[in-house]
């Protein structure tokens, strides 16, 4: 099906007043002719300051987490219904540097998906193997165990999201998953989604893991890779509007 493909940036945990505001004016400034969404996930002390840089643009405001609760005695947390107010249309769930260093599980993962859901926010969801994982023949297995969460808690709700395969030997390696490694397991969610809902085809899943202006578009080019979640190169105006040039 050929639907509009999404780009994303996550910032992660870098910025700051100055260079946030050159980044997103020039990105503003040079995708003007963009014929993909393109979406930036900022931290969250930044939010307020991206919603009005991106005001007058179509870059989409996104944060990189949100609390499976609704609110309470839940200290650091930050809600849905919160993110909301600053006008934040994505949040990423289950970044693999949130399931490693936060310790934060597959059923966790689909509760904070299901929070985002509730309150208007399409959450970018993450999956990905690790190298070990991914040498002992175990990446299929992964990826369908970490959706299968979030299918089971979403039900029919699971057409409403993104997901994002990252596999996370890619992140911030500067390795990249072949076009063909990364068709491959899009295919496998992709079936799986066909299984869960039959909007399946909607649900747009992004490739993550060193996707830079070299080789965005042989990845992009692939039957089921829907867009980009990019790292370090969503830091780059110029590296980050190549890519946007790439998802046609
Ligand atoms: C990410 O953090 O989601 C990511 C894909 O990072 P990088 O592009 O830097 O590998």
């Amino acid at each position: 099906m050929d639907k509009k493909k999404l780009i994303a940036g996550n910032w992660k945990m870098n910025g700051n007043l100055e260079a946030n505001d050159a980044l997103v004016r020039a990105v503003a400034a040079g995708m003007q002719q963009a014929r993909c969404g393109v979406a930036v996930c900022v931290p969250a002390p930044y939010l307020a300051q991206v919603q009005m840089l991106r005001h007058g643009s179509s870059i989409e405001l996104g944060a990189q987490d949100v609390s499976a609760q609704e609110q309470g005695a839940f200290t650091g947390e930050i809600s849905a219904k919160m993110l909301r107010e600053f006008g934040v249309r994505y949040a990423i769930v289950g970044h693999s540097e949130r399931r490693q260093y936060h310790g934060e599980t597959d059923a966790l993962v689909a509760d904070k998906a299901k929070a985002a859901l509730a309150h208007g926010i399409t959450p970018i969801v993450c999956v990905g193997e690790t190298l070990a994982e991914r040498e002992a023949g175990q990446t299929e297995e992964v990826v369908k165990r970490q959706m299968a969460a979030v299918i089971h808690v979403n039900g029919h709700c699971i057409s409403e999201i993104v997901v994002a395969y990252e596999p996370v030997w890619a992140i911030g390696t500067g390795k990249t998953a072949t076009p063909e490694q990364a068709q491959a397991v899009h295919q496998v969610l992709r079936a799986q989604l066909r299984a869960a809902t039959e909007h399946a085809d909607r649900v747009p899943i992004l490739y993550g893991g060193s996707m830079n202006a070299a080789n965005a578009a042989s990845l992009l080019a692939q039957p089921d890779i829907d867009g980009g979640l990019i790292g370090g190169a969503s830091l780059k105006a110029a590296d980050f509007l190549q890519i946007i040039a790439a998802a046609r």
